[in-house]
């Protein structure tokens, strides 16, 4: 497999191009072309070097091979064909404060969630950093986005993946996407999801980045937990909350438990009461969802009324909460599902 150019920073794009005997300049105005989702060959550069450059490099590493539009909320899902052929999946969501794209930064996943789909053909490989920017850098130009007027203005790492199971590219990814002459994006517009793999998060404050960390919980004791997420056995909801504490304390960011509710397992009043109890006084905000079936798994949704009643007792104990709407439900909204059922379908029908 060639090498991706957009996992370089500018300054290392630099170093390349003076190494290619190239002058420093043509870095930059490679780099603006690169941060615009434009491709190697359609570069503006001298014929020379851009031959030089897709002898090594991918000349686009992600491509869109196919766009889904829901019909009840505009919510895009994209699927996205790898240089290696892997499929990988993102999608857009349109908001009142802007359009959040939630990205994959692994191919499959090996957490082993029974809820999700993601999970269902294990880990494939990671994504480079530079993937992972060229999903934003792919659908920011396909939405007429620039780079100084981004149709994608906020970035959660939610899609398929554990962030923090592909540490050192992931990072890399973050560092690339909030510097400030490449997409510029603010640490407070991105959001990063984790199963509560402990080391990294902790290791995650010294990096500096003071995003959105969220932690996926979806349960209340480390019994109950590894039920449905196997990574409990590794580590307790104890230290989960001991590394949030952390991060809190260095970053003053408050943090967010996600938790999906399931019919018969997370859902009842009992529960609601049981998380308001282990999260009262912390500085956090619990987004709930209701499960999105995945075909695969005999889970099943907790009932809207379920749903709402749970909000309304962890609102009761003081804890801060919001029922998110599953947005694009009919285009396979959830994690893993669209590229679950292109693999059940066979790859080679999308181009
Ligand atoms: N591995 C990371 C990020 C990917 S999952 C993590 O575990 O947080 C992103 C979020 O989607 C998690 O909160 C996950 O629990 C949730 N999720 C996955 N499948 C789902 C489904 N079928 N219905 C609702 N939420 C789901």
């Amino acid at each position: 497999m060639k090498r991706i150019l957009q996992d370089l920073s500018q300054n290392e794009l630099e170093a390349l191009i003076l190494s290619l005997g190239e002058k420093k300049f043509r870095a930059g105005q490679i780099f603006l072309g690169l941060m615009q989702g434009k491709r190697i060959s359609e570069l503006n550069i001298p014929p020379l070097l851009r031959e030089t450059l897709l002898k090594s490099y991918e000349d686009e590493p992600v491509r869109i091979a196919e766009t889904l539009v829901s019909r009840e909320d505009g919510t895009k899902k994209y699927l996205f064909r790898l240089s290696d052929g892997n499929l990988i999946e993102g999608v857009l969501m349109h908001y009142k404060y802007g359009n959040t794209q939630c990205v994959s930064t692994q191919v499959g996943c090996r957490m082993g969630c029974k809820f999700c789909a993601s999970t269902l053909g294990g880990r494939v490989r990671d994504l480079t950093a530079g993937e992972i920017l060229c999903e934003i850098l792919a659908v920011n130009r396909s939405e007429g986005g620039t780079l100084k007027a981004r149709a994608v203005t906020n970035v959660v790492l939610m899609g398929s993946g554990e962030p923090f199971d592909n540490y050192e590219n992931v990072v890399k990814f973050l560092r690339n996407l909030t510097a400030e002459e490449g997409l510029n994006m603010s640490a407070r517009n991105i959001s990063l999801s984790t199963c509560g793999l402990v080391p990294e998060m902790k290791k995650f404050i010294s990096e500096g980045i003071p995003l959105n960390l969220t932690v996926s919980l979806h349960a209340v004791t480390d019994a109950e937990r590894a039920r449905t997420m196997p990574i409990a056995k590794k580590y307790t909801i104890s230290e989960i909350l001991g590394a949030c504490s952390d991060y809190f304390e260095k970053t003053g960011r408050r943090y967010i438990f996600e938790y999906t509710l399931i019919s018969g397992e997370n859902s009842d009043t009992a529960h609601a009461l049981a998380l308001a109890k282990l999260l009262k006084g912390r500085p956090c905000h619990v987004n709930l969802i209701r499960l999105n079936a995945v075909k695969e798994r005999n889970l099943l949704a907790a009932e809207e009324q379920e749903a709402r009643k749970f909000l309304e007792t962890l609102e009761a104990q003081g804890i801060s909460a919001t029922l998110r709407r599953s947005m694009g439900s009919d285009i396979g909204g959830a994690c893993g599902q669209l590229r679950a059922r292109y693999m059940e379908q066979g790859a080679d029908d999308i181009e």
